[in-house]
């Protein structure tokens, strides 16, 4: 669906008017750099069914066996397709329109639900990655992290240096809890925001799709972007039809003009 020019005017106001604007990502927004998204049309699980949601359980039963695993990728083909797209992707105009509103001193912090490390490529710094980040490895005790080949050589199981807790990688599991200290930072984010912009997300994992709820109940403004409708666009103040590697350019050109 085409976009209209007064939603993204109305979109830009709301960005200049608001104190603490916070970004929520989903695989959409790195659909335009060819990594699939899991949900929605043309989406991985749409295609192949959804898949084993005990992969925590299983990494706490055998974590050698999971190590092992994880140098034999080529075993699941599936796997291999998602592993790489995303390891041949690049940020796309998308990532940097964000990076652009948070070097502008417009867009506070990104709660993003994507592992593939494209923000930070694209230059952006205030991260949650609620979801991991598959190019670091994490404590599941302290939370500590690293980047993925930092252990490289060890024997396994690997042993966190600080507490002696399983090391794992970033990434969140099925059946793994969100990290802690993550998810205290993203609900003290949805607390502070006082507009939410939610990019490439189809809003239905919790605790993320939450948080725009929380906003607008406190609120707090919500603005949509996404080519799709979700179960949450008839709460979103404004709609952003299109993708976002388009839309979201074509919001920070309009936020730069009020800006002046
Ligand atoms: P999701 O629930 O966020 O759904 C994907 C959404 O993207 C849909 O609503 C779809 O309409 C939208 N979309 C498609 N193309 C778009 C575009 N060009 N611009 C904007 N939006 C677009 O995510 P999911 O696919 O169900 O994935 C579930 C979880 O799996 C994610 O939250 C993430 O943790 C993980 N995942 C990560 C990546 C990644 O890191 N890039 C990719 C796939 C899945
Ligand atoms: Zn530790």
């Amino acid at each position: 669906m085409e976009n209209s020019e007064r939603a993204l005017d109305e979109a830009a106001q709301l960005l200049v008017e608001s104190r603490h604007v916070v970004a929520l990502v989903g695989a959409g927004l790195s659909a335009e750099s060819g990594v699939p998204t899991f949900r929605g049309p043309g989406g991985l699980w749409t295609k192949l069914g959804e898949p084993s949601m005990n992969g925590y359980q299983e990494f706490l039963g055998d974590p050698v066996r999971w190590w092992r695993d994880q140098q034999d990728q080529q075993a699941d083909p599936d796997r291999t397709e998602f592993r790489e797209a995303i390891e041949r992707a690049e940020p796309n105009p998308g990532h940097y329109a964000l990076a652009a509103l948070e070097r502008m001193g417009i867009l506070k912090m990104t709660i993003t639900q994507n592992v593939d490390d494209l923000h930070a490529r694209a230059g952006q710094e205030m991260l949650a990655e609620i979801h991991g980040n598959r190019t670091k490895l994490r404590c599941i005790s302290c939370e500590s992290r690293w980047p993925r080949d930092h252990f490289e050589g060890q024997d396994y199981p690997i042993y966190c240096p600080e507490c002696r807790g399983l090391v794992k990688s970033d990434t969140v599991m099925f059946g793994e809890p969100i990290p802690r200290g993550m998810l205290d930072l993203c609900f003290s984010q949805t607390e502070m925001c006082d507009c939410m912009i939610v990019c490439g997300t189809s809003a239905t994992v919790y605790p993320a799709a939450s948080f725009p709820q929380t906003v607008r109940e406190r609120g707090g403004a919500f603005i949509e972007a996404n080519p799709n409708p979700t179960p949450l666009s008839p709460i979103a103040n404004v709609v952003l039809r299109g993708q976002n590697g388009q839309v979201l350019p074509a919001l920070v050109e309009r936020v730069k003009v009020l800006k002046g």
